[in-house]
């Protein structure tokens, strides 16, 4: 059995966070294990070619998961964004939004200005990621490994997990840190002794945040929309999107992405390309015929997604997290299995912020330094 002091379950931004502060101060006695092939869970930018392209080009990444956050209100956060050399820049608001209702042709008014104003990360909001990652030992970092059971006993917590290609692996360690969103951790890893029922209960109620939701990206050769003095802005009461902003880089290509509002139940009967046809069709009749030719377009749906969603967050509608207790006061459990994950967080829950927050309280707060 492999040994370790602590584990991390989870290669999210909360997960990665978790280990960044770990390594920062000096402990390197933990292991950190991550289901998918790649970092980064709910973010995900993709360059121009799509997922799997090496991002080496900043300004054309496209976020197909987080593309905000917001400074004035998350200071923990954009602290740590400068202290990284990250670049942030203002979301793109120059020009009118446009407003769709069925019936009519849609309608101009000013763009909406998010207040406190959101920002983005030049290079997508996987600059962060890859910022953290490269923080931490990549020797502690086993990606692929699917966490199945946490077996405590009097001298140990055992953590099996399970390789892509099926092959079981376990690691004794003394405390465990939940970097992953509570709902998913209660459906799919067994803990024996079993949780109290109560604890187990609050996980499946806790809504893992923008879960049920589905991101269309379309990249232009140009920023067409501004000629005629749009922001790329719109809200749509017809769909398929509800919600369109802007999501070009500076000095990259011109892009747009959306909100799907069509339910995830009914988008598991479509096929990606169909949808894909219905966004950009919906372009077009928003910001005219130049939209039908994107360079470049993505579809992620995120309720399709198992190491995000389970059936419940697609029947709950995604309402926003309440915050969790951290730690589980139970006999077997108390004091050693401690939740990280941005759905813990006691000020962001479900956001990046809350990620970064609820790791710094599950590392500096739990007596896992020194
Ligand atoms: C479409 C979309 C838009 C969003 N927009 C914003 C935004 O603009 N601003 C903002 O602040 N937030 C936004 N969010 C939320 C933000 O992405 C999350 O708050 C943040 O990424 C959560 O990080 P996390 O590490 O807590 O969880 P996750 O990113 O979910 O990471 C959990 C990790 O655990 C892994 N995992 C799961 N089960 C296991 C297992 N059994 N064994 C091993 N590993 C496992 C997963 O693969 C995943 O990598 C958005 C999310 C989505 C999907």
């Amino acid at each position: 059995m492999n040994q370790a002091r602590i584990a991390i379950i989870g290669g999210g931004v909360s997960g990665l966070y978790a280990a960044y502060l770990l390594q920062s101060q000096g402990i390197s006695d933990y292991v950190l294990l991550e289901a998918r092939e790649r970092l980064g869970g709910r973010v995900l930018s993709v360059g121009l070619t799509g997922t799997g392209e090496a991002l080496t080009d900043d300004t054309n990444r496209f976020d197909l998961g987080p593309s905000w956050f917001w400074p004035d209100y998350q200071p923990q956060l954009d602290t740590l964004i400068a202290g990284l050399g990250l670049e942030r820049f203002a979301q793109p608001t120059q020009g009118d939004m446009l407003i769709e209702r069925a019936g009519v042709s849609p309608a101009r008014t000013p763009a909406y200005f998010s207040s406190p104003a959101s920002v983005r990360l030049l290079g997508g909001m996987t600059a962060l990621v890859d910022a953290l990652a490269a923080g931490v030992n990549p020797d502690n970092v086993r990606t692929g490994q699917t966490v199945r059971s946490i077996h405590a006993s009097e001298q140990h917590l055992q953590v099996e997990c399970e390789s892509l290609d099926g092959m079981r692996e376990s690691w004794a360690v003394e405390k465990v840190l939940l970097a992953a969103p509570p709902r998913l951790l209660a459906q799919d890893v067994e803990f024996l002794p079993p949780l109290p029922l109560s604890v187990v209960q609050q996980w499946r109620n806790t809504s893992t945040w923008m879960a049920p939701h589905a991101k269309y990206v379309a990249v232009f050769e140009s920023a067409f929309w501004n000629e005629t003095g749009l922001s790329g802005q719109a809200r749509s009461a017809v769909g398929p999107m509800v919600e369109i902003h802007d999501a070009t880089s500076p000095g990259g290509h011109a892009a747009l992405f959306g909100f799907i509002g069509v339910p995830a139940s009914t988008r598991e009967a479509m096929s990606k390309e169909h949808l894909q046809a219905m966004c950009r069709a919906h372009l077009v009749r928003l910001f005219g015929p130049e939209a039908s030719k994107p360079v470049a377009e993505f579809l992620k749906d995120w309720a399709q997604d198992p190491l995000t969603s389970v059936a419940q967050d697609l029947l709950d509608g995604g309402q926003h997290p309440i915050s969790l207790d951290a730690s589980i006061d139970s006999y077997h459990w108390t004091g050693r299995l401690i939740g990280v994950g941005s759905e813990w967080s006691p000020q962001f829950p479900g956001y990046i912020a809350g990620a970064i927050e609820s790791a710094a309280i599950g590392v500096n707060g739990q007596g896992l330094i020194g």
